[in-house]
């Protein structure tokens, strides 16, 4: 079965702030001993073999009070190596350009192919209006948006905006953008993000960050809907990609359906085949 990562990031000591090098220190000592100092392209290529993975979404990230900051350039840069690389920008809350100029620039010119959000890392509410000029742009370019739901462990972030709700306002106001709900909610909004995906079209699941095993207890729905929920790793806040994938074929779900998560419908999403 091939295989579509929709969740993954890139960076270094340089990059992260040292409670997250910490955590995966804890979490993963082969992103350490590897990849903590120094990061190719090449090394993630070989690392994404080994895994079985054959395509990733590499995530750029504007969070310097909580986890760090991966810009927009080095994402580009790296993923320009590649093919089956695929870049994600962000959004730098800090900068004197607007975020919907951002957007532009990060797709029309850098060229990447979607955007990540992290409301509780960056402090905002997903349906603040200040960002809808951002999110129209968005549907016009035919551009998925991730966003972080749920809960985080790191020091610095605020949980109350990564509530799945607040996208509630986003999903409705732009019927033809592709949101995705990063970590459906975990743990305690499971029911809310559910209640979005029977009530928006467009709105998606990653399932990076929710046990494999609890999937279907806490998205019962998940083969009627199956082709809204994408599979993510979050690496490298996670030891080892392959046992995921392994521990997902073991969990009941039917081999259609998994096939819809690990590879189609991210790569319809990001209009790839
Ligand atoms: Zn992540």
């Amino acid at each position: 079965m091939k295989i579509l990562d929709f969740h993954f990031h890139v960076g270094t000591k340089e990059h992260w702030n040292p409670w997250v090098i910490e955590f995966f220190s804890k979490v993963n000592p082969f992103y350490i001993k590897n990849f903590s100092e120094e990061i190719t392209p090449e090394d993630i290529l070989k690392y994404l073999d080994s895994q079985g993975v054959r395509k990733a979404v590499i995530l750029s990230e504007y969070a310097p009070r909580t986890t760090g900051v991966v810009t927009n350039e080095f994402v580009s840069n790296f993923c320009s190596k590649s093919e089956r690389l695929i870049p994600f920008g962000s959004i730098d809350f800090s900068s004197r350009y607007t975020p919907s100029q951002q957007l532009e620039y990060v797709i029309l010119e850098l060229g990447m192919k979607g955007l990540k959000l992290l409301p509780s890392y960056s402090y905002f509410y997903p349906n603040d209006p200040a960002l809808f000029t951002m999110y129209e742009k968005a549907q016009e370019l035919k551009i998925p948006i991730l966003f972080h739901t749920g809960t985080s462990i790191f020091k610095g972030s605020r949980i109350k905006y990564s509530n799945p709700l607040f996208l509630d306002d986003v999903a409705d106001t732009f019927p033809e953008l592709n949101i995705i709900l990063a970590h459906g909610g975990r743990s305690f909004w499971y029911k809310e993000a559910n209640w979005m995906l029977l009530r928006h079209k467009n709105v998606y699941i990653d399932i990076s960050g929710i046990p494999q095993r609890q999937l279907l207890t806490h998205f019962p729905k998940i083969e009627t809907f199956s082709d809204r929920f994408i599979f993510g790793s979050d690496w490298p806040g996670i030891s080892d990609i392959k046992p995921m994938i392994e521990k997902l074929m073991d969990t009941g779900i039917s081999k259609d359906t998994l096939k819809k998560i690990l590879w189609e419908n991210g790569n319809r999403l990001l209009s790839l085949s």
